[in-house]
């Protein structure tokens, strides 16, 4: 097996705090080993052992590939007229999901994909190696499954979201729409999808609504995820915390009970504030999570409507600047976080025994990725020990 060295590292966050300092497990002047798509080998570059191949990164950062754990990514069509309107002063409400829907079930099979694998080469170019990718355009049994079909094809782990918002054609039968998510879709849907989600909010699925579809997911072997207490404050974050979901996701209106009840569980609180970015909304409040006790992941939320971006650095810069994160716990909840919110220990560390997952930085410092807003400093983006940015092609 052929090894490669990956040397001259200026700053290596290896999330390990057992091989550097403090929580991001900083070495400076690093080197590490990669061996069938692994790392095998972590320390100072002066230790490295001899390899066939190296690498030598010129003094660069290197920081474990984001972990992107909340993504839309299967959709056809642009809502830019949407986010122009807003910006001019219109409010969001989750009715604009329809707009995607009805373009999504016209969309054939080969457009829905050559989207989805142009938003995941965007995402690669941005240092993700890890993204999540959920259905919930279709909102038929038969377009649910194809998107997650699709979905599965290119994405890292896909989530079913059939009930992400009631469909035109079910608007004055709700309750038989759900019925249809949690048996015949849900049948359709389970084998192509790791996860099950709902948009718990007004005008989407309320309580019991929510409770029950996470609970026929959680019966056929999916795990619990939750869009909760984004648009106002309800019961998602609640739920979340009963079910033991693995996260609950915007976590935007949250009351005391909630913070209290994320603190206490291994619930992991996503905050997604390319949403509240997109909406012109208020952010979410990390520093009193983190405060509590809570563990925090950042992803993009991805999606045409109110997060169109699929940019982790982006979405760091927010949470430092409105969020009062500060940098390395931005990035922390970017990687390691993203890893926990997905139950993943293979990835969002750079360990022995983790995938050779990572981004090199054109910068000295992961503490740029805040500090140069808006400016691509992803050099090189490798994925199981394979460089996916830039590609060869
Ligand atoms: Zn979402």
């Amino acid at each position: 097996m052929t090894a490669m060295a990956i040397t001259g590292i200026g700053e290596l966050v290896t999330n390990d705090p057992a091989l550097g300092n403090a929580v991001l497990g900083l070495v400076p002047s690093a080197a590490f080993v990669v061996e069938d798509g692994r790392i095998v080998w972590v320390g100072p570059a002066a230790r490295a052992p001899d390899t066939d191949q190296r690498l030598d990164v010129g003094g660069r950062a290197v920081i474990p590939g984001f972990v992107d754990s909340h993504a839309h990514l299967v959709f056809a069509g642009d809502r830019s007229a949407e986010f122009d309107a807003r910006m001019t002063g219109q409010r969001y409400t989750a009715g604009g999901i329809r707009t995607t829907v009805a373009a999504t079930r016209a969309a054939a099979d080969d457009v829905l994909a050559a989207n989805l694998t142009r938003l995941v080469a965007e995402a690669h170019s941005q240092g993700t190696t890890t993204i999540e990718s959920k259905s919930g355009y279709g909102l038929t049994v038969g377009d649910e499954k194809r998107c997650l079909e699709i979905g599965a094809m290119h994405a890292d782990e896909t989530t079913y979201l059939g009930a992400h918002v009631v469909p035109e054609e079910y608007v004055h039968k709700p309750d038989a729409y759900v019925d249809l998510v949690c048996t015949e879709m849900l049948d359709a849907c389970a084998g192509s999808a790791r996860w099950i989600d709902v948009f718990c909010e007004r005008g989407a699925f309320d309580e019991a609504a929510s409770r029950r579809i996470l609970q026929a997911g959680i019966a056929r072997g999916l795990g619990a995820r939750i869009h909760a207490n984004q648009l106002g404050p309800g019961p998602g974050v609640q739920i979340a915390v009963e079910l033991g979901a693995a996260s609950a996701d915007h976590c935007t209106h949250l009351s005391g009970t909630d913070v209290d009840a994320l603190a206490g569980s291994s619930t992991i609180a996503t905050l997604l504030p390319g949403a509240e970015f997109s909406t012109r909304s208020p952010y979410p409040d990390a520093r009193r999570l983190l405060d509590a006790g809570a563990i925090v992941a950042l992803a993009t939320d991805c999606n045409p409507g109110t997060s169109y971006t699929t940019s982790m650095p982006f979405c760091i810069a927010l949470a430092v600047r409105e969020m009062r994160m500060s940098p390395s716990e931005a990035l922390w909840a970017a990687t390691a976080g993203g890893a926990r919110a997905l139950r993943r220990l293979d990835v969002g560390r750079l360990s022995p025994g983790a995938r050779a997952d990572f981004a090199i930085l054109d910068a000295p410092s992961y503490v740029h990725l805040a500090y140069r807003p808006g400016v691509p400093l992803v050099q090189q983006t490798w994925k199981d020990g394979r460089r996916v940015w830039p590609s060869d092609a």
